[in-house]
């Protein structure tokens, strides 16, 4: 894999991203930008606050956008620039947008010092079993393999 070198003034569109995130009041301190052969695709910020949706992260709304421009699901040849480390939920997007790297800025340990949850959830997820936030259990039903048998046979399907 041929990954591009880091370039500092990408980092700095996604501390710009998050610094704009923040004034407009959309959401937390968080940007990131997505580049493809040292070309800027997309941009984005969190958007959490202004969309009253848990799953617009910096990260997932930089590769949303950039997915609609370039019409494809497929983000391989691309890298990720973000204000911060990734959360559980934008490292696996990250890792489903097949990114060739992400490079961070602030730690989730800088994250969680003005109040975000990014480093709890990552102690959760070394281990996750019910707690006392929270049930996670398997559910008995019959046929619950149906999808997967459905998609097996599917002789048209598009995998990704
Ligand atoms: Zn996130």
């Amino acid at each position: 894999m041929d990954v591009q070198e880091i370039s500092l003034e990408h980092m700095r569109t996604a501390l710009d991203e998050a610094c704009r995130g923040v004034l407009s009041g959309d959401g937390g301190p968080f940007g990131a930008v997505v580049v493809k052969d040292g070309k800027v695709i997309a941009t984005g910020h969190n958007m959490v606050v202004v969309t009253n949706d848990p799953t617009m992260h910096a990260e997932v709304t930089a590769i949303r956008n950039c997915c609609k421009k370039l019409g494809t699901f497929d983000l391989s040849g691309c890298v990720l620039y973000t204000s911060c480390y990734p959360c559980p939920m934008c490292m696996g997007a990250c890792l489903w947008a097949r990114f060739d790297a992400i490079y961070y800025a602030a730690s989730a340990e800088q994250a969680a010092a003005i109040g975000f949850d990014d480093k709890a959830f990552y102690d959760f997820l070394k281990n996750p079993v019910s707690d006392d936030l929270r049930k996670l259990e398997h559910v008995e039903v019959d046929d619950y393999l149906m999808p997967f048998q459905m998609w097996s046979n599917k002789p048209d399907k598009t995998t990704y």
